[in-house]
């Protein structure tokens, strides 16, 4: 994927972390159909195409990449239930940029739902290593409390086999609410989606790029009322995104969709709409379905 976002002294690119299909209405919890229909297109069976892109951020002073995309180690009953229809190709990405997963200093988490984190171990002959074998893996401690303990709910969302080799390469590193990483990257709480569930704020000069992770997972979801049927915490969702939304539609932010394989980030004009963008691998605007179109 060559989608690139220029910003003088950072560079972030998406990488190709698999593309997959979710149902429409649990993706848009509150909102009726004929609203969500609008904006997102679906096939005969509701169901919207879905992906899950990496952003790889080069910094000054670090490379990091949020999130991990789904990984390659989905059985094939998982491939079909998630009917998962691209496979993830990070390495082949990263190699095109002239690197490999050794030269990726931090990996940081938004929260542990297997459609994040899945790329971030590698399994080779049945054993699962770090997927990128010197970085830090960044995750609120509070996330990865409700991670490997989870409840009945939000098990189904956690999967042991994407933490327990991380924790046993002594990879993991726990933050605690709002910190900088780095200098011009930033993680901040905001809960929501899950309880320790973290955005990413990465400045520099003038520039601003906002990753609110399963806060907004598609162009969709920039109503602050259009909240997930996923999200553990919706009320936490929708006042995360009256606060920060309104700074980055005024501040010219780019705001980016790490679900949405329409539009990768886009920033806001004064109306709310979308004004310049980086379309991902299905085109922006997004064609409507008569039927699945991948
Ligand atoms: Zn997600």
């Amino acid at each position: 994927m060559a989608a690139v976002l220029d910003l003088g002294a950072v560079l972030i690119h998406w990488l190709r972390g698999g593309r997959f299909r979710l149902d429409g209405g649990a993706m848009f919890g509150p909102v009726p159909k004929p609203l969500w229909h609008r904006r997102y297109p679906c096939d005969e069976h509701n169901s919207i195409p879905m992906q899950a892109c990496p952003l790889l951020v080069e910094t000054p002073s670090a490379r990091l990449v949020i999130e991990a995309g789904l990984g390659n180690a989905l059985s094939d009953k998982q491939r079909r239930n998630f009917r998962v229809t691209a496979a993830a190709a990070v390495e082949e990405d990263l190699e095109a940029l002239g690197l490999s997963p050794e030269d990726i200093d931090y990996v940081v988490y938004t929260h542990m739902d297997w459609d994040h984190i899945g790329g971030g171990v590698r399994q080779a002959e049945g054993v699962a290593t770090p997927f990128y074998p010197r970085a830090r893996y960044v995750i609120q401690g509070a996330e990865w409390e409700a991670a490997t303990n989870p409840d009945s709910r939000t098990r189904h969302g956690y999967w042991p086999e994407h933490w327990q080799p991380l924790s046993a390469a002594g990879r993991v590193h726990l933050v605690e609410g709002d910190v900088e990483l780095v200098p011009g990257v930033e993680l901040l709480l905001t809960g929501g989606h899950t309880i320790g569930h973290q955005a990413v704020r990465i400045t520099t000069g003038e520039h601003t790029v906002l990753h609110l992770g399963d806060l907004l997972p598609t162009h969709a979801h920039l109503n602050p009322l259009w909240v997930m049927a996923y999200d553990n915490f919706p009320l936490t969702s929708v006042a995360q995104k009256e606060r920060w939304l309104p700074q980055a539609q005024a501040g010219r932010w780019w705001l980016t969709f790490y679900h949405d394989p329409f539009v990768l980030a886009a920033t806001l004009d004064e109306t709310g709409q979308i004004e310049r963008c980086i379309p991902g691998e299905l085109g922006w605007p997004p064609a409507h379905e008569g039927v699945a179109r991948d």
